[in-house]
């Protein structure tokens, strides 16, 4: 089996080509070509002798992304894609413009396990992990596609990165790293549905990036309705972890909480949620849903999201609404992915 070369790193690489009898410099080299240059075809490394780029073919694989759909939003130049995988599968990924510069939101899984009420990845299952590779090459055919340098990613599209930590892990390393696309770390946010122990895990790793995580309820009851992964690590525990991941850290944690009409965007709610996060370094970004047909949740109408920012502004947090860019070509979660499946 050839060996997946774009999720190793500069020493792993180095071992490599020494072992392919060759002066480990090379490895520099072809990191290069991987990762600052973007090339995805040992043909295309110009400046090495040819017979080792015939050894690399015979050794190494280069995982890419090949576009098998991409939207372009009329309205603010999102730009969203179905990227198919070597083996046939299919992620979305999404290119965002900011003032600051361009973000990209990358998947970690074909597919979840998660069961979220809500969201549209999950609805037919994890079909597997996507390698460390496969999250880094959604970035460089982003940037190729559009010729543009990224400056800041969110772990945010399908999967749930916390049930692939190492490979989520080796590509933050990665894509951080000064002879890749070095990328600030405090560039980069994860988001989790609140896997408790990859928090921990996470602390551990003592990162600067932002953790989000999707709370999207302020009680069990509601929560256990709407994240099936709450009845595993319950709100108060999860809270718990949070508040222990920023002691570890001293990194100010970002709560999602994604507003469905009728069900969480009560002024009661918000009460409850001002309560629940009381005197916790946070941020709240709250989401007016973005409704997938399958899941039969409205969006919360601008009134209600106005008041429910401003009872959470009121009792001193930092609050704000997600600008919901792509509108207009189905930027939410997993459903470009879903309507080529049908
Ligand atoms: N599994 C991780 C990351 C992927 S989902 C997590 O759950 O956090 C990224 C974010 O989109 C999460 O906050 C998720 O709850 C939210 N999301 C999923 N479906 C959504 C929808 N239909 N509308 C708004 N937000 C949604």
């Amino acid at each position: 089996m050839k060996k997946d070369i774009l999720s190793m790193d500069l020493p792993e690489l180095t071992e490599e080509i020494k072992a392919l009898g060759q002066p480990a410099y090379r490895a520099g080299q072809i990191y290069k070509w991987l990762h600052q240059a973007g090339e995805n075809s040992f043909d295309g490394m110009t400046n090495l002798p040819k017979a080792l780029r015939e050894q690399l073919h015979d050794n190494f694989v280069i995982f890419g992304c090949s576009i098998e759909k991409k939207l372009i939003s009329e309205y603010d130049e999102t730009v969203k894609y179905l990227f198919r995988l070597h083996d046939g599968e299919c992620v979305e990924t999404v290119l965002m413009k900011y003032k600051y510069g361009y973000s990209v939101c990358v998947s970690s899984q074909v597919g979840c396990r998660m069961g979220c009420k809500f969201c549209a990845s999950t609805l037919n299952g994890v079909v597997r992990n996507l390698a460390a590779s496969e999250i880094l090459s959604q970035v460089y055919t982003v940037q190729r596609d559009n010729g543009v340098r990224v400056s800041h990613i969110v772990m945010m599209g399908m999967g749930e990165p916390f049930d692939n930590f190492d490979n989520a892990m080796r590509f933050l390393r990665l894509v951080t790293d000064e002879n890749g696309l070095n990328l600030s770390m405090r560039h980069i946010s994860l988001s989790t549905c609140g896997i408790v122990p990859g928090i921990y895990r996470l602390a551990e790793e003592n990162l600067q990036l932002t953790l989000s995580v999707s709370l999207h309820a302020p009680n069990n009851a509601l929560r256990s309705s709407m994240m099936p992964v709450n009845k595993k690590w319950p709100v108060e525990t999860l809270i718990k972890a949070c508040k222990d991941y920023t002691s570890a850290t001293s990194r100010r944690i970002s709560f999602e909480y994604a507003l469905v009409s009728g069900v969480n965007d009560t002024p009661a709610c918000a009460r409850e949620l001002a309560a629940l996060l009381k005197g916790m370094l946070c941020h709240i970004n709250l989401i007016p849903v973005n409704e997938v047909a399958e899941t039969g949740m409205k969006k919360s109408t601008t009134d209600s999201v106005r008041r429910f920012e401003a009872l959470l502004a009121e009792r001193g947090f930092a609050v704000t609404v997600r600008r919901t860019l792509g509108s207009d070509i189905n930027a939410a979660c997993g459903q470009l992915r879903r309507s080529s499946m049908k």
